[in-house]
This record gives structure tokens, C-alpha cells and sequence, in this order.
């Protein structure tokens, strides 16, 4: 008898692909049910132990995160190639995640109302919805399984987590870090690809999904045909517009930075940059020279800002998508072990080039002239994506009308279209986002549902 090889899940060093952290054998659809089947056992007792049990718990996760940051922000840097500064800021924030949420264990759930007559109670109260299923993306490997866990455990739901398999080895330490501080079966990471993420959507009471458009639209697709409350965040193609009165210095060092951080490997990167009227000449050379100063090389050094692409396939669809493009900086891929890509600014890319149409998570960006604003905000909401949208201006005027007329979920001002506050809601339109927003408060309503109790008086009134 023959057997069907398992896959493999595998994740190496992007910046040294010999350098292998994990290969186990897929655990399957079978594995991923019955953590789910496990979850859903343990979550009335994580529920009944109260709001002060939950609280203490991720409050325990908070400095057990913080006390690890170092190792885990190396751990980081060698499985995804996070530079090593951005890794050393995505731990802290998945610390300060969990504290900020250990306080929503004490949060109302409801209210109470008048009864429109007679008497009695009317109340409303929020509860879990039972197992969270969470897929996430591997370019966030603590933070983003973090402000998913983190509210769904706070109001009581268990957690199964399937982390993208190039990130296997972040997730099995966090859940180490988890584990320590919650019951048996509470939070579990289950390793795999898309069968595993299938199975966890065919299974899970409440879905999380960060990852690609058309994952993210297959796996909304399948949950709310299954009847169950999905979010889905994806991708980006976000601009950036600079006005003339804008200051040109600072405006290139945010967006040099939004374009070449991380190689570009950010929903909320910039990939198209768009300088209205007489703000092209200046912009055009100071952000060329800035993306020229940006540190490119071994995610470990404190000092890179530009590390690896994920993988070879990635490093080779940025390369691709700027061949033919008249370059303005960048617009080479180092010698490496590693899988590199300058950061390249390009320009005259023409209507319907894919630059201008498909998200290519690389540091790379189209520049590109407009008349005035509004010409601006056309070409900005041109395309299918809406996630965030950066406006560099001195003008608060100018400001303000950016703010009602761009179609995109976050609208920064004077900042890097990068950076989210992690207690504010985050989201996009479009192609970007499907179903209620992600962190702050609008997470603790996305993992529970509203109840509405009639209490009456008990016997006849007298
Ligand atoms: P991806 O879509 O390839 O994978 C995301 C997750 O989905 C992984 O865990 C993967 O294993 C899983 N998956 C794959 N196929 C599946 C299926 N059929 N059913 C269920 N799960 C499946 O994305 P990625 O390459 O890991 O991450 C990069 C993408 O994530 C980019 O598009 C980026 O813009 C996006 N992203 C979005 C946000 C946001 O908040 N909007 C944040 C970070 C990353």
C-alpha cells in the first residue's frame, strides 16, 4: 500500500536560505477540527472564570512578551527578515496589545432599559461567540496574531491560531509565551497552509483573516456561507500625495521609509506616490535621493531598514514588475544569499501597468504627476485596493478636504502611510477589508454577539 506524502511546513532565514527553522509534516484537516473540537470544550470554563482570571492572564502574556523581547524579536529578524529595529518595535507593540486589552475583561458588556411597559428589566449583554479561528499573515508575526488573540480571549472566546507557515516558528514560541499563562487548550497554534486554514474556517464559530485579497475573499466567502461572523484584512496600494506647500524634506523621508521599510512588505506600504502640480521637480529628486540613503542589507545589523523578501518567488515578481520602467533610484537586487531588491522608484508607468493595478508587497513605487488635488484624489482611488492613503500638506485646508474625498479606510496626514496605533480601529474599503474593523474597541464587538433578556417579575402583580 501506498501512502499520499504530507506536505511539508517549512520556514527558513529569507536573508540565508540554508538556514532552515522549521520543516514538520503538515498536521492536516483531521488535526485542525479537533483542536477546534478541544477549543470548544475548554471555552465555558475560560468564560466562567471570570473577568479577573482573563485579565490576569494576558496581562501575564504582556510581561512574559516583554521580558522576552529580545529573543523573540531576533527569533523575527532570522524567520521573516524583519529588520531588526522594526522587530525590536513589533514586540513591544504585541506587548503593550495584551496589557492594553487585559483591561477589557472588566469593559460593560450592556445596559439596562426601561421596559416600554410594565415592569421588569430589559437587558443587553455581549458574550462570545465560542472558538476564533485566526489565520494570519507571516510579515507581522507577533503582532498581528496578538491583536486578534488578545480581544477574542479577553471576552471569553478559546483560540485556534493557524499562522502562515513561513512564520511556524514565531507562533510556536508566542504560543509557548500563551500557554504559560492561560488553561489547557485556551490558545492553540496550529501549524499548516491553506487545508489547515479550510479546515479552521469550516469549523471556528468566529473567523479572523489578515493575509491576500483573494484568500481573504475565498475565506469570507466560505465562513458567512457557513453563517459565521468573518473580518478579512488585505491587501494595499496605498499613495501617498504631496501638495506644493508641502514640506518636500520631510514628506521624502516618510514616504522613503513607507516605500522601503520591511522591503515594502506592508499592507500600508506606499506603492504610488503622487505629486500634484509644482511639488514633482523637488520631490522628485529629494525622494530618489532618500530612497538612495536607505540602509539595505542583513535584516540582523540595527541598523537596515531594508532587509530580504520573503521568499526567491517574491524577490522575483518585485524585480519583474519594475523591468522596462525608467528608474529614478534603486531598480537593481543585490548579490545575495538572500532574496533582495533595491528600493526603486520608477516613473511614466502607464495606465493599467500591473504597478498601478496589483499589490506587489515589494520596495518599489510609481511616481506620478497630477494637476491638482482633485486629480490627485482621482488617481488615489483609481483602483480596486482602499486601505490607507497618506497627505503630505502644510495647508489645513487642504487637509481636510483630502480627509472627505479619499475612499481609503485611514487617511494620515503629514505621516508614513505605515504605522497603525494599535488601540484605534484599523481597516480599509474595497478590495482591502471585508466586515467590521480590527484592535480597539471595535474588536471586542466583533468577538461577541448581543443578547437581549426580558426579566419580569415572578407570580401576578398585586
Ligand atoms: P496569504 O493570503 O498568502 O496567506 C495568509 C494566510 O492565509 C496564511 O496563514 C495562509 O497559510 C492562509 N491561507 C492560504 N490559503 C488559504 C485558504 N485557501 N484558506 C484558508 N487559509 C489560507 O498572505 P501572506 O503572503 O501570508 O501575507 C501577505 C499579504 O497579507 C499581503 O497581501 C498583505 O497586504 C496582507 N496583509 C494585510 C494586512 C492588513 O491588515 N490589511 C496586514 C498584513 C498583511
Amino acid at each position: 500500500m501506498t501512502t499520499a506524502a504530507v506536505p511539508d511546513i517549512t520556514s527558513r532565514n529569507p536573508a540565508a536560505p540554508a538556514d532552515v527553522l522549521v520543516r514538520i509534516p503538515a498536521p492536516g484537516a483531521f488535526a485542525t477540527a479537533d483542536a477546534v473540537e478541544r477549543a470548544r470544550a475548554a471555552q465555558p470554563g475560560w468564560l466562567l472564570a471570570g473577568a479577573a482570571a482573563r485579565s490576569s492572564a494576558l496581562g501575564a502574556v504582556a510581561a512574559a512578551l516583554h521580558d522576552a523581547a529580545d529573543e523573540l524579536a531576533a527569533l523575527a529578524v532570522r524567520e521573516v527578515g524583519k529588520p531588526l529595529a522594526e522587530a525590536r518595535a513589533e514586540v513591544a507593540r504585541a506587548a503593550a496589545i495584551w496589557r492594553y486589552y487585559a483591561q477589557a475583561p472588566f469593559e460593560p458588556t450592556g445596559a439596562v432599559h426601561e421596559p416600554a411597559a410594565g415592569p421588569g428589566l430589559l437587558l443587553t449583554r455581549r458574550r462570545p461567540h465560542g472558538v476564533a479561528g485566526l489565520i494570519t499573515p507571516w510579515n507581522f508575526p507577533f503582532a498581528i496574531p496578538s491583536w486578534k488573540a488578545a480581544p477574542a480571549l479577553a471576552v471569553g472566546n478559546t483560540v485556534v491560531l493557524k499562522p502562515a507557515p513561513e512564520a511556524t516558528a514565531c507562533a510556536q514560541r508566542l504560543a509557548e509565551i500563551v500557554q504559560q499563562a492561560v488553561p489547557a487548550a485556551v490558545f492553540t497554534v496550529l501549524p499548516g497552509g491553506a487545508t489547515e486554514g479550510n479546515a479552521l474556517v469550516s469549523a471556528a464559530d468566529v473567523v479572523s483573516f489578515t493575509g491576500s485579497t483573494p484568500v481573504g475573499r475565498a475565506v469570507a466567502g466560505a465562513a458567512t456561507a457557513r453563517g459565521v461572523p468573518v473580518q478579512a484584512e488585505m491587501g494595499g496600494l496605498n499613495a501617498a500625495l504631496v501638495l506644493p506647500d508641502a514640506d518636500i524634506e520631510q514628506a521624502a523621508g516618510h514616504i522613503a521609509a513607507s516605500i522601503a521599510g520591511y522591503a515594502g512588505q506592508k499592507c500600508t506600504a506606499t506603492s504610488r506616490v503622487i505629486a500634484v502640480g509644482t511639488a514633482l521637480a523637488p520631490l522628485r529628486e529629494a525622494l530618489s535621493e532618500a530612497l538612495r540613503a536607505v540602509p539595505v542589507g542583513d535584516p540582523a545589523d540595527a541598523v537596515t531598514v531594508c532587509g530580504p523578501l520573503i521568499h526567491e518567488g517574491a524577490r522575483d515578481q518585485v524585480v519583474d514588475a519594475w523591468k522596462g520602467l525608467p528608474t529614478l533610484a534603486g531598480g537593481t537586487m543585490p548579490e545575495g544569499p538572500g532574496w533582495f531588491a533595491e528600493p526603486t522608484l520608477v516613473e511614466k508607468v502607464s495606465p493599467g501597468h500591473r504597478l498601478l493595478r496589483e499589490e506587489v508587497f515589494g520596495p518599489v513605487a510609481a511616481l506620478m504627476p497630477a494637476d491638482d488635488l482633485a486629480h490627485a484624489v482621482r488617481i488615489t482611488n483609481s483602483v480596486p485596493y482602499g486601505l490607507v492613503t497618506s497627505v503630505h500638506t502644510a495647508d489645513v485646508n487642504t487637509a481636510l478636504q483630502g480627509l472627505d474625498l479619499l475612499d481609503t479606510g485611514m487617511i494620515r496626514i503629514n505621516a508614513p502611510s505605515t504605522g497603525v496605533d494599535f488601540h484605534l480601529p484599523f481597516g480599509g474599503s474595497k478590495a482591502s477589508s471585508h466586515g467590521p474593523r480590527e484592535q480597539g474597541r471595535a474588536a471586542l464587538e466583533f468577538y461577541t454577539s448581543g443578547r437581549t433578556y426580558t426579566v419580569a417579575p415572578a407570580g401576578r402583580a398585586t
